[in-house]
């Protein structure tokens, strides 16, 4: 039993690696502990969000699998931040988490070179130039070793007092960074996760909450699939709230609270804070959101968003009870929260590859961040990545400055990690420029040099070269000023009148115009008919024009503003600067803009503010 690659653990960001690496004809495996499905939910049943549906949409014009399965299960899908521009308009689908797992079984079965392994790794050895990896059952030997693994390593699990060795409720854990990898010297970090109660569907009284469905004009992930074809049965979501009372039990009950009392020593994710982190981060909030969401069509819990919690059983049946809607809720699984060992991420190479063990290459959970999609970002980077180096072909870099997921593994590489990583909008310094319409067209460059053929290779080609075609329609083709289309697109405004001859792309960026409808009506005009895809692409990248070169300008002029002074009480009087970047600024007192530039935490997003206001 000899690989080219192997993965170990068959989560989110194993079967992303195991998926692009078998798509160069090589032979993978995935090496997976029994029992736990491939591309499980052990969280939140959705896929997507802000910053994270910008993933997936790469992801998926690289070639990955999440926007397929997220299609192939999604069971509601809506639009985040609609009211908003659309460089931060997000997608987020709810997924059925049984049958994303079934459609990952399923897919990966398909492909004949990955070899999936259902047993638990003990230990992993460099041996000669290959690697020996040791499980529960026998020993295999591969050229590359992704490690893939999730909270699993020395895991615990905590709920109230009572502590359970595991990497999740349920399943088994497994041994820590230094017993698999006597060679790893840097000690690993704790960091925690936690998750809510699941509430049994029929306890619910839905007459008492906000019902939100289905949006059927949100486009499915994956390019090749119908943008609007549904591929199951679509649910609402509801929307309940906590109160005054639900946040007294909870503030009534810290010493019982692991995160609290001591029990836990791992950091938690600021941004995704458990019910306890909200109770006393903001003692004077008592009303916050609960999404109650279905975990699936046949499956009977929700799951309550924004409540995970844990503080004891009895604890968290009394607060659930509280809220309006649950009052009689019953509760399947009580929420815990868990920790695990991660890597040390400034050990790992901008291909996720270890600096001092050659062709071992870490990715998901175990690097320290916290989400779906970032996992599986970072394990389709390590997969091409291993794949391309046995290959002897250039290796897959992103830059940050065309992708998200470039951003995150640039900002994992270069700084410790002090807490768990999750991506957002604000991590970006080109966030006009990096959004979900043009992802294909951001990825294509990447893609297309792993000369690859596949389907969705030529439909990218044929999609750029449209592409360019109406974006060049848009420059040349002049509207006059006595078209009725000038009437129709002239605002209410005396300064909103188009009273001049116009090129297509000119009126696109007028602010009051929906750039979509606008061109849409320009090429109906015109007797044009086009796909909404590209007419979508091209609209928004029109609108947005002056803003990215203004943008690729600031991003220039960073970095020549190292020598500038500052004062740093001013910026952390910035209204516009957020909290967590306030703080660690506050901490450091940096004088210089460059000294600023080093604070680890401090987001890309408030360097440009800061560069901007020259604060
Ligand atoms: C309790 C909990 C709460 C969470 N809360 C959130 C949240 O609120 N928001 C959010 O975005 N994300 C949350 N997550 C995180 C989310 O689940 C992960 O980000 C995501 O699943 C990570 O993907 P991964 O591929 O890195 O690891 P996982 O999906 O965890 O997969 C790890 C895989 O490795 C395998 N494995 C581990 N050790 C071994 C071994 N020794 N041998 C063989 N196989 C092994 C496991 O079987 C598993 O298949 C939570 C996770 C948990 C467990």
């Amino acid at each position: 039993m000899t690989f080219d690659i192997s993965i170990i653990g068959g989560g989110h960001a194993g079967i992303e690696a195991a998926h692009i690496a078998a798509q160069f004809g090589l032979n993978v495996s995935i090496i997976t502990i029994p029992g736990i499905g491939l591309g499980s939910a052990p969280c939140n049943p959705s896929v997507g969000g802000v910053g994270k549906g910008q993933v997936v949409r790469e992801l998926d014009a690289l070639g990955g699998l999440m926007g397929i399965l997220a299609d192939k299960s999604g069971i509601q899908f809506r639009t985040l931040n609609d009211s908003k521009g659309f460089a931060v308009q997000s997608t987020r689908v709810q997924i059925d988490k049984d049958l994303y797992s079934q459609r990952a079984e399923e897919l990966i079965a398909t492909i004949p070179n990955i070899t999936v392994i259902r047993e638990k790794v003990l230990e992993i050895k460099p041996i000669d130039s290959v690697f020996e990896i040791i499980t529960t059952v026998r020993s295999y030997r591969t050229k590359k070793v992704i490690m893939t693994v999730g909270t699993f390593l020395n895991g615990k699990l905590h709920t109230g007092s009572e502590q359970t060795i595991g990497g999740r409720v349920g399943c088994d854990s497994s041994s820590g960074l230094q017993t698999l990898f006597s060679e790893i010297k840097t000690r690993p970090y704790r960091f925690k996760t936690g998750t809510p109660p699941r509430l049994d569907k029929a306890t619910i009284d839905y007459s008492k909450l906000e019902e939100q469905p289905s949006d059927s004009t949100v486009r499915n992930f994956h390019c090749l699939h119908d943008p609007f074809t549904r591929f199951s049965v679509q649910a609402s979501c509801y929307l309940a709230r906590t109160n005054p009372e639900t946040m007294d039990i909870i503030r009534n009950n810290k010493e019982k609270s692991p995160i609290f009392n001591g029990q836990i020593k791992g950091v938690g994710a600021r941004y995704c804070p458990s019910i306890e982190d909200k109770a006393f981060r903001y003692p004077d909030k008592n009303v916050h959101h609960v999404f109650i969401e279905p975990e699936g069509l046949e499956l009977d819990t929700m799951y309550p968003s924004g409540i995970s919690s844990s503080l004891p059983k009895e604890v968290q049946l009394d607060y659930v009870r509280s809220i309006e809607g649950l009052e009689e809720a019953e509760i399947k699984v009580y929420g815990y929260a868990v920790e695990y060992d991660v890597i040390d991420t400034t050990d790992l190479k901008l291909t996720l590859e270890h600096v001092q063990i050659p062709n071992l290459y870490f990715a998901g959970q175990v690097n320290g961040t916290s989400g779906y999609e970032e996992a599986a970002g970072q394990g389709f980077i390590a997969g091409a990545n291993a794949a391309v180096s046995i290959l002897g072909l250039d290796p897959l870099i992103l830059s940050r400055h065309e992708s998200y997921i470039g951003v995150m593994i640039e900002d994992l590489t270069s700084n410790t990690r002090d807490e768990p990583y999750r991506l957002f909008t604000a991590r970006s310094e080109n966030r006009l420029f990096i959004r979900e319409d043009n992802s294909l067209l951001r990825m294509f460059p990447y893609r297309s040099q792993f000369l690859l053929n596949s389907a969705i290779d030529s439909y990218q080609r044929n999609f750029i070269e449209s592409y360019e075609e109406l974006m060049e329609f848009c420059d040349v083709t002049m509207i006059p000023e006595y078209s009725p289309l000038m009437e129709e697109f002239s605002g209410e405004g005396e300064l909103q009148k188009l009273t001049r001859r116009m090129s297509v792309s000119e009126i696109l960026r007028q602010a009051w115009l929906n750039p979509i409808n606008t061109l849409e009506t320009v090429l109906t005009h015109h007797g044009v008919t086009l796909k909404h895809d590209l007419i979508r692409t091209v609209a928004i990248s029109k609108k947005y024009d002056g803003y990215i070169k203004r943008s690729d300008f600031q991003f220039e002029k960073l970095k020549k503003m190292d020598s500038m002074k500052l004062n740093w009480e001013t910026v952390c009087g910035s209204a516009n600067i957020s909290f967590e970047c306030r703080q660690r600024i506050a901490r450091i007192k940096p004088e210089t803009f460059g000294q600023l530039k080093l604070i680890e935490g401090i987001r890309p997003a408030t360097l440009a503010v800061i560069a901007a206001k020259a604060l």
